[in-house]
């Protein structure tokens, strides 16, 4: 076709990293943001109220819907979805930016926004982080005591959904340890590309 990356110049991934809440996501995209500083984490928008210890800006930036809305309609989101009542969305800029500075960059984000981003992106790369088992999904998501029992039950609903969906993504990495998973997703972030 000529559109394929000559060897030689390979371009950073985007990554997007899924899987059901309570998998601990955000443990191992911890771990892997110690692993490697030259990635880049993008940092979502969101109209849910800040849990204890999250700092806005790091976590998320924590927005109103009519401050969500207006990102959307001007194009500003690379993906955008609800989840559990609350809005989520991906700010287009500094993803695009890390990619053509060289980064790597990662999502994390859920089922729908990465069904999204495969569309938009077709190069990017799905990544789906499962337990190792449905008992330690609940076991976590229920020992978190972050939320009530009707917003555990959503969740847990959800993520029968989206393990369901295993088979839409690229790579699946099963979270038995966080720091092995951790290492196992830094070798598919910093695959290049031209390395298909
Ligand atoms: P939490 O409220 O627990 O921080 O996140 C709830 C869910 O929203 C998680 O599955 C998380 O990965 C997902 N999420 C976080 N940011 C985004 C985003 O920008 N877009 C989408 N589609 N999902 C997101």
């Amino acid at each position: 076709t000529g559109n394929e990356p000559r060897p030689g110049n390979p371009r950073p991934r985007l990554t997007v990293v899924s899987g059901p809440s309570g998998v601990g996501k955000s443990s191992v995209v911890g771990a892997l943001r110690a692993l490697h500083p030259a990635v880049y984490f993008s940092v979502s928008v969101t109209t849910r109220r800040p849990r204890p210890g999250e700092v806005d800006g790091q976590h998320y930036h924590f927005v109103d819907k009519a401050e969500f809305d207006r990102l959307a309609a001007t194009g500003q989101l690379l993906e955008h979805a609800e989840y559990a009542g609350n809005h989520y969305g991906t700010p287009r800029g500094p993803v695009e930016a890390a990619l053509a500075a060289g980064r790597p960059a990662v999502l994390e984000i859920e089922l729908q926004g990465a069904r999204q981003v495969r569309v938009a992106m077709p190069e990017a790369q799905l990544v789906m982080l499962v337990p190792p088992s449905w008992e330690t999904l609940v076991t976590r998501l229920v020992g978190r005591g972050t939320e009530d029992e009707q917003l555990i039950a959503k969740r847990l609903a959800v993520a029968k959904e989206e393990l369901a969906a295993e088979s839409e993504f690229d790579r699946v990495v099963v979270n038995s340890d966080v720091q092995a998973a951790a290492r196992e997703l830094l070798t598919w972030v910093l695959t290049e590309s031209n390395e298909q």
